[in-house]
């Protein structure tokens, strides 16, 4: 059974469409359960009707013109009750509905299961058999719920892709498709997709047609030329060293280059105008699938060979596209997986927008979109990624979402969203110089998180009070190897310098966890519950002691370095680093280095540390929130994990009540307590934490001044009232939907973006 499973799953996967997807599942599930009926019906959201999309066994010619509505017949019950219905006589139950036009009478046994995906119902999966006496049994039951369940996705991924070539089950045009991942740098950006892949990497050729036949079959002839030139030479370098049945390896190879095999068929798609890597792609796919669905374990084996040459077409092809990659000039640019050097590639002033199948608002290329100023989403996991290219995009990188094929509308919304962006920031910049404090002279201390030298240069024209949180592990990802002392120094004194006299607070390396480094590779079953944080680096007091050596000596002159240790879960760690800590201080000013002690904290982002918040108080002499992990571990939910997104809430009345414990905790021992989270750059969050008490609030560059101006046009008594009232909730999104009510009562209701949910929605009414 779970052959049949994994070579369905295969199948489905490598479809070329929603149709060709659907094909395949009812005839391998009609065949694998001998049954007379397998159908499959979709439930398409233009119209709310199941759609027959598929059927073997029924008439061929109902498929796409029989319908039901939502909660009609058998298909609907089967859909409204989320579970399966098996019914040995369907055509008494008072549910059945007859459509002459599917031959349907004959059948009398009836099991129906629904497909949902992520809580969502995508359709229904029906067998019938014609004889009463057969009722399908458990076993059968549970084979189906099977299939159903594993091929969801591959459903949701199929239609996703449909909706992107503009059409919905009905063929009818569709707009407005949206995808949402989770947020990987702010802002609002409408422009141009541009798939860019790593080279010769076939899976992630995107779909493209081609006007220019001639040339693309070319391009394509050559490359097999090209590649044939290779084989031969490898084959007469290595004939000496070969036995003949060996070398006629690589006549298997040269034959599966002849006009008639492999090149043959590409040609053929290519003449059907698709372009040449495409046409390779679906060619070598197909027979990929076909030579692992054999039975013969030599066959099977050929798909390395095949895979092998497509690869090496497809690197002859790209050799040449490289040197003329054209970009358009509002470029969003789509990838399976972004790196910071497609990024490089686009030409100065054309880069709007990121989008990014896999990653985080960690990852590399977050950081660094976020210190360019580009929205970004990230983890968008059923988005067509091959589909994008050349289509206009909105990336909403406030909600992690993104639009295909915009409306007039929805364009219209999001370009007034970016304009009143950059109005709202050319209004803010008269408060660089201006004091945050409350209308009733409450002081607190705006800081920034930083990672790269660009973050700096945007936080000084920002008006940021100095930095919360320089992430020290960025520089570190950025090489291919551990910086050396003196690499450190350099860069440790850049952020230094910039904000001297103000005070900027270095996080020792916090790698583990999604943030991990090239050359000092972390594999873990559970990363973020592993050797993360402070726990590498007191293992490895090689790291630490060289990267606090480097502080120290950066700080020479300055005096304005404040050390920060992360993930501490364990009294002993902050004694072991402040013991580290204190021996190199020692040593470096043994060398003659005139340096002072820096102030030394422990950031809070771990549920053990809130409830010893005096105890870690009283050995160091400040503590920061991180409220990124502290949220995640609190409510055991994977901040990068889009499956889960919607349960992770900072507004969690637990979260909450953490964040004010904490905060009368160090106010009772006296020490200053600050938080570096993305809170802190939520304009409500940052109301919430200045009335619990917090002395800083650490946040982007771009949310400072929006903040900024919200505290200092309220009165804390007005804060902390509005703390007390979403105190006494039990609901994050109510507590949310307070906090923004109270924002906008107070007139910055153009702070507060739509949700992911609602943004569609906000466009239609921004219209009507
Ligand atoms: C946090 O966890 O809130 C934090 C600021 O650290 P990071 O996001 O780098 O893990
Ligand atoms: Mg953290």
């Amino acid at each position: 059974m779970l052959s049949i499973l994994r070579s369905l799953v295969q199948e489905v996967n490598s479809a070329r469409d929603l149709k060709e997807a659907m094909e395949i599942i009812v005839s391998r599930v009609q065949k694998a359960m001998t049954t007379e009926v397998c159908s499959v019906y979709l439930l398409d959201p233009a119209t709310n009707r199941y759609i027959l999309m598929a059927t073997e066994g029924l008439y061929k010619d109902s498929v796409g013109k029989v319908s039901l509505a939502y909660s009609e017949g058998l298909v609907g019950l089967v859909g409204a009750r989320e579970e399966p219905i098996n019914l040995e006589d369907a055509p008494s139950h008072p549910r059945y509905r007859y459509f002459p036009e599917t031959g349907e009478e004959r059948f009398r046994s009836f099991l129906g299961v629904p497909i949902i995906h992520h809580r969502r119902v995508l359709g229904v999966l029906v067998v019938q058999q014609r004889e009463s006496s057969r009722c399908f049994d458990e076993g059968e039951e549970a084979f189906l719920v099977t299939v159903s369940a594993q091929l969801a996705g591959v459903i949701a991924h199929s239609e996703a892709t449909g909706a992107i070539s503009g059409l919905s089950l009905t063929g009818e045009e569709t707009k407005d498709i949206s995808f949402s991942g989770v947020p990987g740098a702010p802002g609002v950006a409408i422009g141009t997709g541009m798939v860019v892949y790593p080279s010769a990497d076939l899976d992630v050729v995107p779909e493209k047609p081609t006007e220019n036949i001639e040339q693309e079959l070319e391009l394509f002839r050559s490359a097999v030329q090209a590649v044939r030139e290779d084989i031969e030479r490898v084959a007469n370098r290595l004939a000496s060293q070969l036995r003949p049945e060996e070398q006629a390896l690589f006549d298997v190879y040269l034959r599966m280059l002849d006009d008639e095999a492999l090149p043959g068929e590409v040609a053929i798609r290519i003449r059907e105008g698709v372009w040449a890597q495409g046409a390779l792609k679906q060619v070598v796919q197909q027979y990929i699938r076909h030579f692992e669905m054999m039975d013969d374990h030599y066959l099977q084996e050929r798909v390395v060979d095949i895979r092998d040459l497509g690869r090496r077409l497809l690197s002859h092809m790209q050799e040449g596209e490289q040197k003329h990659q054209e970009y358009p000039e509002r470029t969003v640019l789509v990838s399976e997986e972004l790196t910071p050097a497609m990024l490089g590639e686009v030409p100065k002033g054309q880069l709007v927008g990121l989008v990014s199948v896999k990653g985080s608002s960690n990852s590399h290329v977050a950081i660094l979109a976020r210190a360019m100023g580009v929205p970004t989403v990230m983890g968008l996991v059923d988005i067509p990624v091959n589909q994008l290219d050349g289509r206009e995009l909105v990336v909403d990188g406030f909600e992690g979402q993104i639009f295909a094929s915009p409306s007039a509308d929805l364009r219209a919304f999001y370009q007034a969203i970016c304009e009143e962006e950059d109005e709202l920031f050319r209004g803010l910049e008269v408060l660089r110089d201006k004091p945050c404090e409350t209308t009733d002279g409450h002081r607190v201390a705006l800081l920034v998180n930083t990672g790269l030298m660009t973050d700096v240069v945007r936080s000084l024209s920002h008006g940021a009070e100095g930095i919360g949180l320089y992430r020290t592990e960025v520089p570190f990802m950025i090489k291919d190897r551990f910086p050396s002392e003196q690499e450190q120094r350099e860069y440790y004194r850049e952020q230094l310098e910039a904000f001297a006299p103000n005070p900027v607070t270095m996080r020792t390396l916090d790698i583990g966890g999604d943030k991990s480094l090239t050359y000092f590779p972390i594999e873990e079953e559970n990363p973020f519950l592993g050797w993360r944080g402070i726990r590498v680096t007191l293992d490895h007091p090689e790291i630490f002691l060289v990267q606090v050596r480097a502080m120290l000596k950066a700080s020479e002159g300055l005096n304005n370095l404040q050390i920060m240790l992360p993930m501490i879960s364990n009294i002993s760690e902050v004694e072991e680093s402040l013991h580290l800590i204190y021996r190199v201080y020692h040593e470096v000013r043994e060398e003659g280095y005139d340096i002072h002690m820096p102030k030394v904290g422990v950031m809070v982002e771990v549920p053990a540390a809130v409830y010893q918040i005096r105890e870690l108080a009283e050995r160091v002499d400040f503590l920061s929130v991180g409220s990124n992990d502290l949220t995640q571990y609190l409510l055991a939910v994977d901040r990068n994990n889009p499956r889960v997104a919607q349960l992770y809430h900072s507004y969690h009345p637990a979260v909450l009540q953490a964040l004010v414990r904490i905060a009368q905790d160090a106010r009772s021992v006296g020490k200053p307590v600050g938080i570096c989270g993305e809170l802190a750059g939520d304009p409500g969050g940052a109301l919430l934490l200045m009335a619990m008490g917090y002395d800083s609030l650490s946040m982007n560059a771009a949310s400072l001044p929006k903040v900024k101006s919200v505290i200092r046009s309220i009165d804390r008594e007005w804060a902390i009232q509005l703390l007390e009232d979403v105190l006494l909730l039990d609901s994050p999104h109510v507590i949310k939907s307070c906090v923004d009510l109270a924002l906008r009562n107070a007139g910055f209701g153009r702070y507060l973006r739509p949700g992911k949910s609602s943004s569609a929605a906000m466009a239609e009414q921004a219209v009507s």
